[in-house]
């Protein structure tokens, strides 16, 4: 539906099964590029009580009937309408959110393929709607015929996911995957600033979903913290002070409502300095890849680079040669590779932040300012790819609390790997550190001491290096998630990604007849 205004979209919500618009003033949506309005919400006073009824009730009774492999399927079916429809959706990631094609396909097509890959996890979880905890049968009596099985049912709520601006194709489908395949229904709430891809993806959608299974909130939450039911669970990706605003809301504390924090994370990448050439390269390659990939806008992106320092200035000086080809400008542009922020408000952010690491750290490579294609010098949310070094690494330098969300990185010299490890753990949690090295005593002491300070560790040598995944990548093998100022939340990772929209229940009785009853004598665990 396209409004007054010529060419902007109303993205209307769908609650309730039907497509809603709100009654208060709409909010612009821009174009990062031309700072044009491209698209409006509106979700002022819309009741999400009767919204969230529609969907424990409808959605959640019919996902409940349905087999783990029926949800596969259903999850298929979403995979296979989001890949028919790849072309539209880069187009409206290139217009709401300055998404180079190659950024939009790394938002859409992991939007796909996550789903697909959840549903191919389904199959195997065969015609089951319960599963066991993973555990064995435990004995608590002397015969052997007492005893207790743990099992995992879904929730009777609604999913509640709300969204960050900088993935709204993958951060639907992500989350959506994990609960609709535990038997949860979703509402979605993506970031109000993208929320263009999110709707369109859902319009794509609505035809195959049942009826309330996937709902979409287009705008600003509004009340709808406290429409939550004690069944209901929030997954949260964000920053942390939103976060934190979720967490104590009243209602989520009175009726201990499970909240799942996906936040802000200073990743760290460190340097082996006996790293083989195979493996040096990779960890150049990787770094450009993480601060030039969706114009840093990824919270997996790596903000500090540990360099031992007698390595600093050949790092500075092969980073800046790759970093010298990259092209920013307008995303429409073949021969542009780096698009702008999705917002003025990221830009103005992300300017502020880099002003702050520059207390105590030196622009060697870029700065905000330069050239930009095929957009005038006023024009759009750009910020160039920007190398800093730190002068202090101390455990109090800002450059272990901000994070820029920008193509902004910081190099951290290192004497030893024992300082290299307490740096990297100075930024109280992180989603994603790797190590770049072929030592294996430099690889252990790194492993063992940084994997209680980050949810994923990254590990590449010279045998893996040209297979090797940048770390910003974020595979649904394995878990997305952190510690700390990460969040504490976990999603993805397989089965794992299932557990927070499953109450786990310890069933105690006559073990024999609780295995037929619940229908897992053959299968007692997955
Ligand atoms: P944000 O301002 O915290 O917004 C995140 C989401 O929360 C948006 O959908 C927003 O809606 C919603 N929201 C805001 N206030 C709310 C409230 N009181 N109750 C319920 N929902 C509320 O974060 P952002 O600007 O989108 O993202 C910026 C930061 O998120 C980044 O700097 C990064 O650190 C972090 N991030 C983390 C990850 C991760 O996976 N760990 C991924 C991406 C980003 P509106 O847009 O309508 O305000």
């Amino acid at each position: 539906m396209v409004n007054q205004m010529q060419n902007v979209k109303d993205l209307k919500s769908y609650l309730g099964g039907q497509w809603v618009w709100g009654s208060g003033n709409p909010q612009n949506l821009y174009n990062p590029t031309t700072d044009e309005v491209v698209a409006q919400v509106n979700a002022s006073a819309l009741d999400l009580r009767p919204a969230l009824d529609f969907a424990r009730k409808e959605g959640g009774s019919q996902l409940r009937a349905m087999t783990f492999a029926q949800r596969a399927t259903l999850l298929e079916n979403m995979s296979k309408t989001i890949h028919a429809k790849r072309d539209e959706l880069i187009e409206i990631g290139r217009i709401n959110a300055g998404n180079t094609r190659a950024d939009a396909k790394f938002d859409i097509d992991g939007a796909s393929q996550t789903l697909m890959y959840y549903a191919n996890l389904g199959k195997t979880l065969e015609d089951f709607t319960l599963m066991t905890d993973g555990g064995s049968v435990e004995s608590v009596g002397r015969g052997g015929r007492l005893g207790g099985v743990h099992i995992l049912t879904p929730k009777t709520g609604v999913a509640i996911h709300i969204n960050a601006f900088n993935f709204p194709a993958w951060g639907l489908a992500e989350k959506a995957a994990c609960a609709i395949l535990a038997g949860m229904p979703v509402l979605c709430k993506p970031a109000t600033a993208t929320a263009w891809l999110t709707q369109a993806i859902v319009e794509h959608l609505e035809p195959i979903m049942p009826k309330g299974v996937l709902s979409l909130l287009c705008g600003s939450a509004g009340h709808l913290l406290d429409c939550l039911e004690m069944q209901d669970v929030v997954a949260f990706t964000g920053s942390a002070d939103t976060a934190l605003e979720i967490r104590k809301h009243p209602n989520v504390l009175a009726k201990g409502i499970l909240v799942n924090v996906e936040a802000d994370s200073l990743n760290a990448m460190i340097l082996d300095p006996k790293a083989e050439d195979k493996t040096y390269d990779a960890f150049i390659k990787h770094v450009h890849t993480e601060m030039t990939q969706k114009a840093g806008q990824k919270c997996t992106a790596v903000r500090r680079i540990l360099v031992q320092e007698e390595m600093v200035d050949q790092v500075i000086e092969d980073l800046s040669e790759r970093l010298s080809k990259v092209v920013v400008g307008d995303p429409a542009l073949d021969e542009v590779n780096m698009g702008p922020l999705s917002t003025r408000a990221q830009q103005k952010a992300a300017l502020e932040g880099l002003a702050q690491l520059q207390t105590s750290c030196d622009i060697v490579w870029g700065g905000p300012e330069g050239k930009r294609l095929g957009v005038g010098a006023e024009q759009g949310a750009f910020v160039n790819a920007t190398l800093l070094k730190a002068r202090d690494v101390g455990a109090t330098s800002v450059v272990h609390q901000v994070e820029v969300f920008a193509p902004v990185s910081t190099i951290l010299p290192f004497k030893n790997v024992a300082s290299a490890i307490a740096q990297t753990s100075f930024g109280q949690g992180c989603l994603v550190n790797s190590i770049y090295g072929d030592d294996h005593k430099f690889l252990g002491q790194c492993m063992q001491s940084l994997a209680p300070f980050a949810g994923r560790l990254v590990v590449v040598d010279e045998q893996v290096a040209d297979q090797a995944l940048a770390p910003g990548l974020v595979t649904p093998q394995l878990l997305h998630g952190g510690p700390g100022r990460a969040g504490g939340g976990e999603e993805l990772g397989g089965l794992r990604g299932m557990k927070l929209y499953q109450q786990r229940t310890a069933v105690q009785g006559n073990i024999p007849k609780l295995m037929r009853v619940l229908g897992i004598e053959s299968k007692a665990s997955f």
